[in-house]
């Protein structure tokens, strides 16, 4: 079956000689569902450092050692990579804190996994699938079952793992599973994750192609409502974060899908400096809704409009188109938006204007002159600058 795996050659003549270690997780639940282009997430019972080290020289590529414990990462051709990593026993001091970490076996580091579909191992060079969790058997009925009563509460961003391995693999949770996510969720465990852990499993979640569908579910589990900041998830979103993906597609919008998808579960106002996103990231995601609210409800001239689109650019705009379709708004994207002015501070110069404040504040007059459509080419604009000069 590893034959089916585009790299292992590879990286198998690179090993030299591979035993004691095992590809694992989601490789091994994709090879067995067929699913092609995984990543190679490889375990090893003991240190990886040197061997990610050799390996790394011998594919031309390099190493980078992650973290407290034996993880390594070798990047090569560019942008192949694959995970080496120490197997080990994992222990939840106190629950959604981050767990102890200490060596172990193969079988301790299929134990410490999220979910039976992923506790899977194959030994290199080809061995019998492990599978002492009956991985196998839940793959077969498509559901996802943690491995022991405890999981959610020793690790909470397993509920959201759950739900976006439910929607991109369209499987479900067994019974069990969503009755404690639902406990977890109900005794207020999500919001004692760190804001960036929380982040991290947003952005995976609504980065996938299936967010809609993780979307209504994150609201029929109240999960949205259970983050901090709370979201709000539902089928408002879900039509919402649809025709986004439309218009992006449409206008070459360059956001990524994750942040787009956020802003439709973001109520106006809201704060998410809990999320620790980068500062970009936040300000639109904390001004993209307001502002696209008022584009939907504002009657606006060009230039108001340029101005409050522009803020928080693209998100806004496009949110807003996405709330309610609107030929003004469409106009900013097919034309405003590439409005640009012909004369620059340099002209303005050579009409008598010294340098200082004034500069920009007849460029800002001359540009919304234009957007109003009140301009049309360089010498409208440098005449319109005389008249602006004069009366100064
Ligand atoms: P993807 O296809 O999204 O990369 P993956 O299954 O490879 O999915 P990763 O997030 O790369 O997932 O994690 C690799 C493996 O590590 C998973 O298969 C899972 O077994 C394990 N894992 C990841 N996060 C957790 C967690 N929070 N708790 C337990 N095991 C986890």
């Amino acid at each position: 079956m590893l034959e089916r795996l585009p790299e292992l050659g590879r990286v198998l003549d690179a090993l030299g000689d591979p035993r004691g270690l095992h590809v694992v997780g989601g490789t091994v639940r994709d090879l067995l569902l067929g699913n092609p282009g995984t990543d190679l997430d490889l375990v090893r019972e003991g240190p990886v450092e040197d061997l990610a080290g050799e390996l790394a020289d011998r594919l031309g590529g390099r190493a980078v050692l992650h973290g407290r414990f034996g993880t390594a990462v070798v990047t090569y051709d560019n942008d192949k990579h694959l995970d080496l990593i120490q197997a080990r026993r994992e222990t939840y001091p106190e629950p959604a804190a981050l767990p102890v970490v200490e060596p172990g076996t193969i079988h301790d580091d299929l134990a410490r996994r999220d979910f039976t579909v992923n506790a899977l191992a194959i030994p290199l060079p080809d061995g019998e699938v492990l599978d002492p969790l009956d991985g196998r058997a839940d793959l077969g009925q498509q559901t996802i079952r943690i491995l022991h009563e405890g999981s959610f509460l020793d690790d909470p961003t397993r509920i959201f793992r759950a739900i976006r391995y439910e929607s991109r693999l369209g499987f479900r949770m067994d019974p069990d599973t969503e009755r404690l996510a639902r406990e977890a969720i109900e005794a207020g465990l999500v919001r004692r994750l760190s804001g960036p852990r929380v982040r991290e499993e947003l952005v995976a979640l609504l980065g996938e192609p299936e967010a809609a569908t993780s979307i209504l579910r994150m609201a029929e589990l109240r999960l949205d409502q259970a983050v901090d900041p709370p979201l709000r998830a539902g089928l408002n979103a879900v039509q919402r974060l649809k025709r986004l993906g439309e218009l992006a597609a449409e206008y070459e919008v360059d956001a990524p899908p994750w942040r787009l998808a956020l802003e439709t579960l973001v109520e106006p106002g809201q704060r998410v400096e809990a999320l620790a996103l980068t500062k970009r990231d936040q300000q639109l995601v904390e001004g993209a809704p307001g502002d696209a609210r008022k584009l939907v409800e504002g009657e606006l001239g060009g230039a108001e409009l340029a101005d409050l689109a522009g803020r928080h650019a693209p998100d806004a705009p496009l949110l807003a188109l996405a709330i309610q379709d609107d030929p003004a708004l469409r106009d900013w994207f097919e034309r405003l938006r590439h409005v640009r002015l012909d004369v620059t501070g340099d002209d303005l110069a050579g009409l008598g204007l010294p340098e200082g404040p004034r500069v920009g504040e007849i460029l800002g007059e001359l540009r919304r002159r234009k957007l109003n459509g009140e301009l049309d080419g360089r010498e409208a604009e440098l005449d319109a600058a005389r008249g602006l000069i004069a009366d100064a």
